[in-house]
């Protein structure tokens, strides 16, 4: 039986490996994205060379009437409701607090935080009118738990998701929909490697498995949480940071 996977921020980074690793398992994929048109299509075409089925649907997640349209024209698409639905699109701004500016915060928050509302919302009405057991899953980060320097929008939008996450998992349970929490350690893509091209040596140093992650070590977690052996797993956050955020900070 045919299984839809709906990813947001499919074009690049985790969102792109992840629309990858579900048409492998034998999804149909639908993903949206909002800048990269081309790399929105290279993926689609890459998925449809292996004679996989993917499709990326310009879409601003934190928009109402896009996510509308993004979920009308998927299941046009598929003919049926999502089985899953992975909230992967993110953005940030570096910024200390006093510093960051009005249109920083709203656009952070809209995209990482309402944007997972809207599309887990949507999703959700689909799954349960379609009687589904669906799963979904949000990406978050260690600003789930720990304050990051010059990122206090990340921050709180990843802090929202983390409490978003158990409120979905507990009005969802009844209908047999799971929802939690991949949140990522130090995670080699394109972008953090623009910010810093030092990043895999700098982070691998503070990692106690003395390495980054890369975007396959993300997309294993999220399928599993896909599996029967997950399916009584629920308003979970998961860490997959090579024990990097376990630490304590320790002054000896
Ligand atoms: P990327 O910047 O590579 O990917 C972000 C994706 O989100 C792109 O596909 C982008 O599409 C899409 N996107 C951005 N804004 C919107 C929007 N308004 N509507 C729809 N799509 C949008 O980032 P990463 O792959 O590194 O990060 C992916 C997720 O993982 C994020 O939630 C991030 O917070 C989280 N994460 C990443 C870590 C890392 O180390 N890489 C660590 C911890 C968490 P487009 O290019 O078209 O704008």
């Amino acid at each position: 039986m045919k299984r839809l996977a709906v990813i947001t921020g499919g074009s690049t980074g985790i969102g792109r490996c992840l629309v990858k690793a579900f048409a492998a398992a034998g999804y149909l994929v639908s993903f949206s994205y909002v800048a990269s048109d081309s790399a929105a299509s290279e993926v689609a075409s890459e998925v449809e060379a292996k004679g996989g089925s993917a499709r990326g649907i310009d879409c601003d997640v934190g928009n109402a009437a896009d996510v509308k349209r993004f979920f009308d024209e998927t299941t046009s698409w598929s003919g049926f409701a999502p089985d899953v639905l992975v909230n992967n699109a993110g953005v940030q701004t570096w910024s200390s607090l006093l510093d960051l500016e009005e249109g920083a915060w709203d656009r952070v928050i809209q995209t990482n935080l309402k944007g997972c509302f809207l599309n887990t919302q949507a999703a959700a009405r689909l799954m349960i009118a379609a009687g589904k057991k669906g799963t979904i899953i949000n990406i978050g980060s260690g600003c789930n738990k720990l304050a990051f320097p010059k990122l206090v929008d990340y921050t709180a939008s990843k802090g929202g998701i983390e409490q978003f996450t158990k409120v979905s998992a507990a009005e969802l349970g009844p209908y047999g929909i799971t929802v939690n929490c991949i949140a990522p350690g130090a995670i080699v893509t394109e972008r953090t490697l623009d910010e810093a091209p030092d990043y895999p040596e700098t982070w691998s140093k503070i990692t106690p498995l003395r390495r980054v992650g890369t975007p396959e070590d993300i997309a294993g977690p999220v399928l599993f949480l896909t599996t029967p052996a997950a399916s009584f797993i629920t308003g979970q956050t998961i860490w997959v940071d090579g024990g990097l955020f376990s630490q304590a900070p320790w002054p000896y």
